[in-house]
């Protein structure tokens, strides 16, 4: 209790050091999103430095979100030189509310050339200031939204509040309709569960690949994976456990309400969840969750991995978005209440999000599509490429019910019987869980699984809170209307429930069966980054962003265009690591034993023709052709990943090239690299193994 929001300017010290009147003020901004009165930012200004500065801050930064996906931060010290010789320490509200980084060389998709550098950044008042400790150095971090000398957006926030603010809109709307009068606002809530690995740093560091790409490029399979299912929920680890609570001890300080955490299914993978929070804090939250966890592995000697497929053969790392929506007086609108099939706000806008999911399916998909989650969406781990629903028993019979056009019912959870006496008797939940579907309604939230472990959860969640406007909208405009309330809700309700059954789904989305099913159904199943990046060259697409001013055209065709970028980039990185890897590492080690070989057959040959050495020649036979083979797929990737920098006129065209041939060699060349692993003597195989990395902790 002591210790939470320590490095926080949160509610409590504003109200404490600020004077009423700016208190007041700022609140209004926060809560009803009123604009910023100039006004009250010096006085804040002043507040926030003199806060700072007795807990031994000496800088200050814009801390941003740029479209990389990660954070940026450029300091500022509070120093102001005196005539004197001396210094004083000032903080401006201009300073607070307007940043002009430069910041030329992150990612615009064009929407800047280098030499019309110049971007804004601009104090985002809805996430709180806080204090980031870097090696006892204190750093005044104030969120900042980024956009160009133009105005558009050039980060992952800006997008996020313009998506929060449409929500709100469309939902105050339909609320009105069914007579909350009281609600001003309707905020959408997320708590992202985030996986992730820690491997031992003295391994790490002999691992290229790992440094470089952050996933391992060769190595085979050890004897033991997660086949015994014994890590998942298994007890901590000292030295795991040790760091979990360093870990959590930076995140209370930084108001991170760090709740939940176990062992994951995979060796050496384990999990972090934090109570759930307004969207734009949680976002700027899961961003500090990340940041801590690399940094505070590495005082224990460890490296964590936020790569979506560090390992192959284990399953991969991805992030649970829980997503729902309340009202500024904290009503939960996804939560159902105990009879369903009574409550129609609540069964309105159950219909709008299973209409919204449905109708941009590809949107969403598009949203959790990043080169690393590519390994992983549509294998056997997570959940597949194709959206669907799962809603569970009880909302599962109400949809039917409406389709059928009368409600009668809803399903209520039995009695818990575990045949022991002793054991507390209570009602169970009235749905069990699907833990395959990539969309599912656990309760009072929607849990979107398929957003991968790296990425901002920004863009998930922008696609939810827009998509979801824009269906509320379209029942609004409807219902607003309407002469019959009641008779046209009930239409529009069957209408909806008829139209869009065939998103929900609450068998094993594992299954070969699905994807056929999913087909019959007209289900999109896109497998990869790039092609999903094509649904945001649609004229529907930007009708729809630009109708609730999320993003403009030319916004979004910076995003696709980064999009594919990203791609390319991240695929030409890992290839040219492996073609090193292959060249300076692997083929000399399979040299070194070739000789080595050869050298004991001549040795034991002349010291004794008596003696067999089939074994050795056999091993070197093998070892011979291997060696060749590795070579040509090792020339095949090298000439495609030339071939495909080469290919600049059309970057869609140059990321499916990427895909379809260069990532393709580089599945060929671990096929025989692997095999040359299980082959050389493993004392010189230069490379830590996946036993090391996975079961050395
Ligand atoms: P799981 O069983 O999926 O592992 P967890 O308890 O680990 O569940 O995580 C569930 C997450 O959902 C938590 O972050 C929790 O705070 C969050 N959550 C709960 N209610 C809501 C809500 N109304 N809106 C958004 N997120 C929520
Ligand atoms: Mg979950």
């Amino acid at each position: 209790m002591d210790i939470f929001g320590e490095n926080v300017f949160n509610d409590a010290i504003m109200k404490e050091r600020l004077p009423k009147a700016t208190y007041k003020s700022l609140r209004n901004t926060i809560e009803q999103g009123l604009p910023l009165d100039p006004n009250v930012a010096d006085v804040v200004a002043n507040a926030m430095k003199d806060w700072a500065i007795e807990k031994g801050a000496t800088h200050f930064t814009h801390w941003f979100q740029p479209l990389t996906g990660i954070t940026a931060e450029k300091h500022d010290s509070f120093i102001s030189p005196t005539t004197d010789g001396r210094v004083v320490m000032e903080f401006s509200g201009k300073e607070l509310i307007q940043g002009e980084p430069d910041a030329s060389s992150f990612p615009s998709g064009g929407i800047r050339a280098t030499f019309e550098a110049r971007g804004y950044t601009a104090w985002d008042c809805t996430s709180p200031a806080f204090l980031k400790e870097d090696a006892g150095s204190l750093t005044l971090c104030i969120p900042t939204a980024f956009c160009s000398y133009t105005g558009e957006a050039l980060d992952k926030k800006t997008p996020l509040l313009r998506s929060m603010q449409a929500l709100s809109k469309q939902a105050l709307r339909m609320l009105q309709l069914f007579g909350n009068t009281s609600a001003t606002r309707v905020i959408s809530t997320v708590g992202a569960e985030q996986e992730y690995f820690l491997v031992d740093k003295k391994f790490f560091d002999q691992r290229m690949d790992l440094i470089l790409t952050g996933r391992t490029l060769f190595g085979s399979m050890p004897p033991k994976g997660q086949e015994l299912e014994d890590h998942y929920f298994g007890s901590l680890k000292t030295r795991v456990a040790a760091f979990m609570h360093d870990l959590n001890v930076e995140l209370w300080k930084l108001g991170v309400l760090a709740k939940t955490q176990h062992n994951e299914v995979a060796p050496g993978q384990f999990e972090l969840a934090p109570i759930f929070g307004t969207t734009n804090i949680a976002t700027d939250h899961n961003q500090l969750v990340m940041d801590s966890m690399k940094k505070i592995a590495l005082r224990h000697d460890m490296v964590c991995l936020l790569h979506e497929k560090p390992f192959a053969g284990v399953n991969g790392s991805g992030k649970h978005n829980n997503w729902s929506m309340s009202t500024d007086d904290g009503q939960n609108l996804l939560d159902p209440g105990p009879n369903p099939h009574e409550n129609f706000q609540f069964l309105t806008i159950l219909c709008a999000i299973v209409k919204a999911v449905d109708d941009y399916a590809e949107l969403l998909r598009l949203s959790a599509a990043t080169p690393g989650n590519d390994h992983r969406l549509g294998a056997n781990e997570a959940p597949p490429a194709i959206i669907s629903i799962f809603l569970g028993d009880q909302l599962t019979d109400i949809f039917a019910q409406l389709q059928n056009g009368g409600l009668k019912r809803s399903l209520q959870g039995e009695k818990m019987t575990s045949g022991v006496q002793t054991l507390p008797a209570f009602r169970k939940d009235s749905t069990d869980r699907n833990r395959t579907s990539p969309f599912a309604f656990t309760g009072n939230k929607f849990e979107f699984r398929m957003v991968s472990s790296s990425q901002s959860i920004s863009g998930p969640n922008v696609v939810l809170n827009l998509i979801i406007a824009e269906v509320l909208s379209q029942f609004a405009d409807r219902l607003e209307q309407a002469t019959d309330f009641d008779q046209t809700l009930k239409e529009l309700l069957r209408e909806t429930a008829k139209n869009h059954k065939r998103i929900l789904f609450d068998g094993n989305g594992y299954s070969d069966d699905w994807v056929e099913e999913a087909a019959k159904r007209g289900l999109p199943n896109i497998s990869s980054t790039v092609e999903a990046a094509l649904v945001l060259t649609r004229e529907a697409t930007v009708e729809l962003y630009e109708k609730h001013k999320v993003l403009n055209r030319t916004e979004l065709e910076s995003r696709y265009e980064i999009n594919l970028e990203q791609y390319s980039k991240q695929i030409n990185i890992e290839a040219l690591t492996m073609i090193n890897m292959a060249k300076h590492q692997i083929i000399p080690a399979a040299v070194k034993y070739s000789t080595q070989l050869a050298q004991s057959i001549n040795a034991i040959k002349s010291a004794s023709e008596a003696v067999d050495v089939s074994v050795q020649e056999g091993l070197l036979q093998e070892l011979g052709s291997l060696l060749v083979s590795f070579k040509q797929k090792l020339s095949i990737l090298e000439n495609d990943t030339l071939k495909a920098t080469t290919l600049t006129e059309n970057s869609y065209a140059q990321s499916v090239f990427y895909r379809d041939n260069v990532f393709k060699d580089m599945q060929d060349l671990r096929l025989d690299g692997d095999k040359l692993e299980t082959v050389i003597d493993a004392e010189l195989w230069p490379l830590p193994t996946y036993a090391e990395m996975l079961f050395m902790l």
